[in-house]
């Protein structure tokens, strides 16, 4: 009898899954709750509690198409444009379920209520939104694949008190609330990046508050209008009308703006799943991937700050080589082991900074794609393209402003070229990347 896979949720991720569970020779079965593919790609600038998608208007990507696309499939050629707009992102998704013929395995409409383990299997409750029924359903192997959902906030005293709006980046779609408001916006990530930069335009003033340093990379500088300020310290309370700060100022506001990112959420997980989650640390995940407890479940894409499609793609086909028993997973000492390790190498410490356990960044994410590739004994994302990244995350923190006004391009499996580096002035840099990506090419 064939292995059998529910994936579930259909975004980049889940499509990846079970473009992969078929080439494997598994039977896959795969639960969509919305109507269509393309998880945070299908945008329709809605929100509420049913609206996965969190796109909102103007949003650019901030990646080169080809970082964006799976091994197997690539952006049409007559795209020229090198940093795209999300429809066009959708609009490959969409082409990649028709070449690969992927909607016959899916169920839309279809949201998983509850996984739990029964023997060596699984049995999924699933409900049919529909015809608000529900179905019971048991497989082999589960592959979670449901991006994030749930928004984080930190917790400062006075919250409930304050008597005006308070918003999520979740629940942004455009500028239009805050024309001719006082904000607060609090966040250090890409969301805050550019709600900052567009709310700048129409709001009466903007405070923006953010970390002093974004965890494992350089500070990056926002240009904003003499009307708004940037502060680096903390809220001390909230009061019914404003904020009260911990230098002893007190500023009003009308709408409170939280870019403060999510928590991994998984509701539909029994407690004896193997899997629990604290303070935005999944656990116990070998590679940040299988469930150590019960390694016939695997969660894509938790480790964030990295190469998105080919990072899942990558992690999927990891899977794949132990689930087709080619490779034998290491014992449930050895992974737990292998995730102390990890932990160690990258700085983490449960209880003081476990917030960050799945934060890559600069400095890690290469070293986890090689990882992941050795240990499987599978390729790795090729060269060129984990050069091509590095380099832009530089930039991008460089000068958030302009860096998608630079043309990459692929040369070959190690190199890429940016017009950046056939400036004068980035003479060091590009000789750099050269080196690199000579030195790859000679030790492969
Ligand atoms: C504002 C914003 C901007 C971004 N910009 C970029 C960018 O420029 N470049 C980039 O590479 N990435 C970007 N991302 C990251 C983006 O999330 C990923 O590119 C990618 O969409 C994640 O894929 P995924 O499949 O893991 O999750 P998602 O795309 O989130 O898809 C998850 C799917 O699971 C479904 N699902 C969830 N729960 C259930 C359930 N219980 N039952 C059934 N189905 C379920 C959802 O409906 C959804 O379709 C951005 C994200 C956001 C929020």
């Amino acid at each position: 009898m064939k292995t059998k896979i529910a994936v579930v949720g259909c975004g980049p991720s889940g499509l990846c899954a079970i473009k992969n569970c078929i080439s494997e020779g598994f039977e896959v079965v795969a639960f969509e709750q919305t109507s269509e593919i393309g998880g945070e790609w299908n945008s329709n600038l809605e929100v509420g509690p049913n609206v996965h998608s969190k796109i909102y208007e103007g949003l650019q990507i901030n990646f080169p198409k080809e970082l964006m696309e799976f091994s197997d499939f690539s952006y049409d050629k007559n795209i020229t444009e090198v940093f795209l707009t999300p429809d066009k992102v959708q609009n490959y998704f969409l082409k990649y379920t028709e070449k690969f013929d992927l909607r016959k395995h899916i169920k839309f409409n279809h949201k998983i209520i509850n996984v739990r383990p029964i023997d060596d299997k699984w049995e999924i409750i699933v409900k049919d939104l529909k015809n608000d029924e529900y179905k019971t359903i048991t497989c082999d192997k589960v592959l979670i694949c449901v991006g994030i959902s749930t928004p984080w906030i930190p917790k400062i005293e006075g919250l409930n008190d304050f008597e005006g709006k308070i918003i999520h980046s979740r629940d942004y779609r455009s500028t239009k609330m805050f024309e001719n408001k006082k904000v607060l916006l609090i966040g250090s990530g890409f969301s805050a990046f550019d709600i900052i930069i567009a709310i700048d335009k129409v709001a009466e003033k903007v405070t923006w508050v953010r970390k002093i340093k974004e965890a494992h990379a350089p500070f990056l500088k926002i240009k904003l209008s003499s009307k708004s300020t940037e502060k680096t310290i903390l809220i001390k309370r909230f009061t019914k009308s404003g904020a009260e700060f911990e230098d002893g100022s007190f500023e009003e506001f009308e709408i409170i703006a939280f870019a403060t990112g999510y928590d991994f959420t998984f509701p539909f997980l029994s407690v004896d799943s193997g899997i629990s989650v604290y303070d935005k640390l999944v656990q116990p995940l070998y590679k940040q991937i299988i469930n150590a407890n019960r390694p016939s479940m695997a969660i894509i894409g938790l480790p964030s700050f990295s190469l998105r499609m080919p990072m899942f793609e990558l992690q999927i086909k990891f899977c794949m080589q132990y689930w087709s028993n080619r490779k034998i997973f290491p014992s449930k000492e050895e992974m737990l082991e292998d995730i102390q390790k990890d932990f160690k190498l990258r700085g983490v410490y449960i209880n003081r900074n476990s917030h960050n356990a799945h934060y890559l960044g600069l400095k890690n994410h290469e070293f986890y794609y090689q990882d992941l590739a050795e240990t499987a004994g599978i390729a790795n994302i090729k060269i060129c393209l984990i050069k091509m990244s590095t380099h832009i995350g530089k930039h991008t923190f460089e000068n958030f402003h302009t860096f998608r006004n630079f043309k990459y391009k692929i040369l070959n499996d190690f190199e890429f070229s940016c017009d950046c580096l056939e400036n004068q002035k980035d003479e060091n840099e590009r000789n750099q990347n050269c080196v690199i990506a000579k030195m790859l090419k000679l030790s492969i």
